[in-house]
């Protein structure tokens, strides 16, 4: 085998099948996201895109088959499940902030909590955090009082404080106010730039073909297709890949 075989991909998902009662929403889905890359999830909405995230970090248990993180099998509950989990960073369409408390405590939150940092490096760590993505003169506000561009770099940050291995975005900006999706996208721009291994579902066509070393297109539950964006935007295989990009470009 050659070395660049024997490479442990950060996420590594193989023949996965996961059902809700007679619905079949992941069928045989097989794929890699190699450490240090981003890959980008699109397909027509109930494709199983948000399945596929929520199985990654055990938010929603599969059928059979197997998804390993950076080698490892998903622990199926207990400590290692939350070691997993710090492991697996997540970002939602709705922020999912702490209402009541400020911005700096919902980002020092969990490491405190979960990785037993002491209070004081947690909030430099965090305000070091909202620093890289822009918002450090939020720190001490509620989310109410933040926009939603702010609070999903917010949202961003906290999920950064517990130094993920790997992120996982689940259509970051398609609740934002359109003026406020490129200050998030900038901030995943530049987390990948920084070398995050990074697996993002979006509609954001600009995004993907920037950003993205590899597209992939889920129709019905399936991986149809798993390309470069070159080649995913300008030549795709087959026809279900055609009409979407039909209907969205
Ligand atoms: P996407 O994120 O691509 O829009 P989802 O993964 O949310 O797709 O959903 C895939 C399919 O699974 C859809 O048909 C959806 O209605 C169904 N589904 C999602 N979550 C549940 C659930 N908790 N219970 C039953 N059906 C669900
Ligand atoms: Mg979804």
């Amino acid at each position: 085998m050659t070395e660049a075989a024997t490479v442990v991909p950060m996420i590594r998902m193989h023949a996965v099948n996961k059902h809700f009662g007679p619905l079949h929403v992941l069928k045989d889905v097989t794929l890699e996201v190699p450490r240090g890359e981003v890959v980008v999830v699109l397909g027509p909405s109930g494709s199983g895109k948000s399945t596929l995230c929520r199985s990654i970090n055990r938010l929603e248990p599969i059928d059979n088959g197997v998804i390993e993180i950076d080698g490892r099998p998903l622990p199926a509950e207990g400590k290692d499940l939350a070691r997993l989990r710090a492991d697996v960073g997540m970002v939602f369409q709705s922020f999912n902030l702490f209402a009541h408390k400020t911005i700096v405590e919902n980002v020092l939150l969990a490491p405190v909590k979960v990785r037993r940092v002491a209070k004081d490096e947690a909030r430099r760590t965090g305000m070091e955090l909202l620093e890289r993505v822009g918002i450090a003169n939020q720190a001490e506000k509620y989310p109410a009082q933040l926009s939603g561009g702010q609070q999903q770099r917010a949202a961003i940050a906290r999920a950064l404080a517990m130094r993920p291995k790997v992120m996982l975005f689940d259509e970051p900006t398609s609740a934002l106010d359109p003026e406020m999706v490129q200050e998030v996208l900038d901030v995943m721009t530049n987390l990948a730039k920084e070398g995050m291994t990074m697996l993002v579902v979006t509609h954001e066509m600009g995004f993907a073909r920037r950003a993205a070393d590899r597209v992939i297109f889920m129709s019905d539950g399936e991986v149809v297709e798993d390309s470069t964006p070159d080649a995913f935007f300008t030549a795709p295989k087959s026809n279900r890949a055609k009409d979407f990009l039909g209907k969205i470009l």
